[in-house]
């Protein structure tokens, strides 16, 4: 639904003028009504609209103007300026100008509404296997915190690839041989983006769900102010949901038994490294 239709089906906009409940006949108005209320404004395409002030069809766009309580009565802004006063007009004018403001904000609550719905669906079936790869990641780094460690930031840092580095002898004599360094790609990992927040994921999750019960408490009747800070939150919160949602892809990747074992033999290999540069290898360096 877009912006119009939603000002449509809340009667603060209309496109058949004629068509509307207590809808005076088609004479002029010449005394004034004690009452007015700005009730909607219309836009006609095809023909011009009666105007029950200067009594001719003149206008295109227009105003529904309620009077006496339950009476309607048409008419265009500047007629209702002669009519009514020019103090009055701008009274009902701002006081409707406010109604669609509020009726705007209330529309765009409900297009993130919308959009966040599926999410938190998806978090709510999904949030004890998160907490569960959270805790796996936690404790994971607790007992091998150098060698994860140390992966983690060589995925982060090569954009997902692991990469292993060996000399290869391409020249030289037998006192000095030339050797260059090569570079080949043992597998990947993805989404890399997912590695800093591997241990925040009930965190995002939280932010989630917060907005989620924020957005759902003011979607009646927000004030300006809860309307604000709503749409300020609600980037935050597409980015943390995507966020957990590249942890959960990122975490499927990493565990696949294949890559497992890929994983594994290179952190060994690492591990040997480390060692050669150590001039006498102790039980403890293993
Ligand atoms: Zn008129």
């Amino acid at each position: 639904m877009d912006f119009r239709a939603y000002l449509r089906a809340e009667r603060l906009f209309t496109e058949t003028p004629y068509e509307q409940i207590g809808l005076l006949p088609k004479e002029r108005v010449t005394a004034v009504p004690s009452e007015v209320v700005f009730d909607n404004f219309y836009r006609s395409q095809k023909e011009r609209i009666y105007c029950h002030i200067c009594g001719g069809h003149r206008h295109l766009n227009g105003i529904t103007g309620l009077v006496d309580g339950d009476k309607r009565m048409l008419f265009g802004s500047s007629c209702a300026k002669e009519f009514f006063g020019a103090e009055t007009a701008k009274l009902c004018a701002g006081e409707s100008k406010q109604r669609t403001r509020r009726a705007h904000n209330r529309y765009v609550i409900q297009v993130i509404a919308n959009s966040i719905e599926p999410i938190e669906g998806w978090l709510k079936s999904y949030r004890p296997l998160l907490t569960h790869i959270e805790s796996a990641w936690v404790e994971m780094l607790l007992k091998h915190e150098k060698p994860v460690a140390h992966l983690l930031t060589h995925l982060a840092r090569n954009n997902g690839r692991v990469v292993e580095t060996s000399h290869v002898a391409v020249g030289g004599n037998a006192k000095q041989l030339e050797r260059v360094e090569q570079h080949s790609i043992v597998t990947h990992v993805s989404p890399s983006s997912a590695i800093p927040y591997l241990k925040q994921i009930i965190q995002r999750v939280t932010l989630v769900e917060a907005f989620v019960y924020a957005v759902q408490s003011v979607r009646t009747e927000p004030t300006d102010q809860m309307f604000a800070n709503l749409a300020a939150k609600h980037q935050k919160t597409l980015e943390a949901a995507e966020v957990v949602d590249a942890c959960i892809a990122f975490t499927r990747d990493f565990f696949q038994p294949s890559k497992l074992i890929l994983l594994a033999s290179w952190m060994e290999k690492e591990r040997k490294k480390r060692l050669s540069h150590l001039a006498e290898v102790k039980p403890q360096n293993l």
